[in-house]
């Protein structure tokens, strides 16, 4: 196999990802920097992030598997020594892919991609947007941002705005809000809302300097603008362990009691 690394080299001890490498290697596979048919990252969850944003021209094809190295690793099956059980089990094919479609924002011709929320915020002052669903209007926000996260991306930013959880294996864009001003002159829903895959979000700024954040990446400061957001056809196809369950990794990475 045609196998790529992804890690933050500040994070990750050098040899470790020597011997990583020499295993792989050893049991004949590639190491490419371009064009894998796997991605390997080792990390934490950001490392994921930085990994299908590495490769977010071209992910048709390329499976992502986690080497988690001590972070809440949300998108993890396998632990740091576990890199023989994780080379067995990519070249039996034993393992569970679950398929994470990303969220896309379009603001004239620019395109933003991301796996877990896409947020349009306005640090200084607050930030004002018509909110459209399908184009119809919903309401007018006041406040500090609005956050669409995709299912995946439900655990991250969302959940600390009390937005739902929602499983990965069901599709959804979800609007949170972030410190809305509600009273007589303004209100907002003032809760989650979940749409379905084939939802369209459209955010009408009226506020200039707003800031477009994608994941772990943030865009430069733009003028008022028609933000249109949907689930787009780019997919990442992500592996866990063929027992994967999505209530046990919210019992282990939340809860931690038995
Ligand atoms: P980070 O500051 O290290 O991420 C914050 C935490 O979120 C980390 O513990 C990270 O896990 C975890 N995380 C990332 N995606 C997750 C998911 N889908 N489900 C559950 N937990 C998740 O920054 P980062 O590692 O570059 O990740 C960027 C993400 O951080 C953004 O997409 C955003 O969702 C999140 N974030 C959250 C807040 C907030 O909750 N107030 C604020 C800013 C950003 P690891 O420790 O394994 O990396
Ligand atoms: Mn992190």
């Amino acid at each position: 196999m045609k196998i790529a690394l992804v890690f933050k080299s500040e994070k990750v001890d050098e040899k470790f990802v020597s011997n990583i490498k020499e295993q792989i290697v050893s049991r004949g596979h590639q190491i490419v920097d371009a064009n894998p048919e796997v991605v390997i990252f080792i990390g934490g969850d950001g490392t994921f992030l930085k990994a299908v944003h590495q490769f977010v021209d071209n992910l048709n094809n390329v499976k992502f598997i986690g080497l988690c190295t001590g972070h809440l690793g949300f998108f993890f099956d396998y632990a740091q020594n576990d890199i023989e059980l994780l080379l067995q089990d990519l070249e039996k094919q034993n393992y569970k892919a679950v398929d994470l479609h990303l969220l896309k924002a379009q603001v004239g011709k620019q395109e933003f991609y991301a796996v877990n929320e896409i947020r349009i915020e306005s640090p200084f002052h607050s930030l004002i947007s018509e909110v459209y669903v399908n184009d119809e209007y919903l309401e007018t926000f006041r406040g500090n941002g609005l956050v669409v996260c995709s299912s995946i991306g439900s655990t991250a930013y969302n959940k600390s705005l009390s937005g739902a959880v929602v499983s990965p294996t069901v599709e959804t864009l979800q609007l949170s809000e972030i410190a809305p001003i509600n009273n007589v002159i303004y209100s907002s829903l003032h809760s989650s809302l979940v749409l379905d895959k084939n939802s369209k979000i459209t955010l009408k700024t009226k506020t200039d300097n707003i800031l477009i954040g994608y994941d772990q990446l943030v865009s430069d400061s733009h003028p008022a603008c028609s933000v249109e957001f949907s689930l787009s056809d780019k997919k990442v196809s992500l592996l866990f362990k063929s027992d994967y369950s999505y209530i046990k990794l919210l019992n282990s990475k939340f809860i931690g009691k038995k």
